[in-house]
């Protein structure tokens, strides 16, 4: 399929605004490729600024550079989630869609007994706190626009159980309870609230694990992926996902737990 056709046709997103946290990399930068294409106007929010501010560049060459821009933000930071969320107030007078992207993996090789607090609280500050804080601050200025589009990175690890990582999983399950909660509270105020769940994805994220050795590339391969043979997600798959969910194409789906893996796992599970 000629997908490039299909961008210069389709702009799903023409006119939305758009923050995506851990958009400098992986998932987050495919996506805000795509969000820029379909026609929105997108904040990336990450930590690595040099990355961040690199990306916006090679973007605006699709478009003007006014359709993108580098804001630094630490996710388990309240005072810097807010600060984006308002930067975007600021600058184009609305927020239609916030991607709580952002996270961090670790502890692939580690035991219960072996991880440690430190690891556990690291994780839930970046994937939980991140996912909280953005939606709590999306939906200061989404609830009196009686509009929005929140949505979440979570994982397979919500439907499928592995060895590990533990704190990741949970880390992860507790974004899935979170968007549901959302849902029943935001919905009312005209807010959609999902979670998009990949498979295995080749992002820096991955690739740092799978350097880790000691057997831990074969548990992430046999966890996060089927043992049938399904290749590695490129991030533009899950991207795509991203732009459905956040797109008025997707105006009645909310609550959804929507898992991008190439069917690897959904036939194992009763929880999706
Ligand atoms: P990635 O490492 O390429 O991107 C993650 C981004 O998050 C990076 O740019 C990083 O700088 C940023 N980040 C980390 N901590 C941050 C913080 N405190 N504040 C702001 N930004 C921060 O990895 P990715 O695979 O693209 O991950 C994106 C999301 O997808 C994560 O939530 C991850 O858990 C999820 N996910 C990834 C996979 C996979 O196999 N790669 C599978 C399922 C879910």
């Amino acid at each position: 399929m000629n997908y490039e056709v299909i961008e210069k046709r389709r702009r799903d997103l023409e006119g939305k605004v758009a923050i995506i946290t851990g958009g400098a990399s992986g998932i987050g930068a495919a996506t805000a490729k795509l969000f820029v294409q379909n026609g929105a106007k997108v904040i990336v929010a990450d930590i690595q600024d040099e990355r961040g501010e690199s990306l916006c560049k090679t973007l605006g060459e699709y478009d003007d550079a006014v359709r993108v821009s580098y804001v630094h933000c630490d996710v388990s930071s309240e005072a810097d989630v807010k600060n984006v969320v308002d930067t975007a107030m600021s600058k184009y007078g609305k927020l239609d869609i916030m991607y709580c992207n952002a996270g961090v993996l670790g502890g692939l090789d580690l035991t219960i007994q072996s991880c440690d607090v430190g690891l556990l609280k690291r994780v839930m500050e970046v994937n939980v706190y991140g996912a909280f804080l953005g939606a709590k601050h999306a939906a200061r200025v989404m609830i009196p626009a009686k509009t929005g589009v929140i949505l979440f990175t979570a994982s397979t690890a919500t439907v499928v159980a592995g060895e590990g990582p533990h704190a990741y999983t949970a880390s992860k399950h507790a974004v899935y309870g979170l968007m549901r909660n959302l849902n029943v509270e935001l919905g009312p105020h005209g807010i959609r609230v999902n979670c998009v769940s990949p498979g295995a994805v080749l992002t820096p994220l991955l690739n740092n694990s799978l350097k880790i050795g000691n057997g831990v590339t074969e548990k992430i391969l046999n966890v996060a992926m089927s043992k049938g043979g399904v290749s590695l997600l490129d991030p533009e798959e899950v991207a795509r996902a991203a732009v459905f969910l956040s797109s008025d194409g997707a105006m009645s789906v909310s609550g959804l737990n929507f898992i991008v893996d190439k069917g690897g796992n959904t036939g194992k599970t009763n929880m999706s």
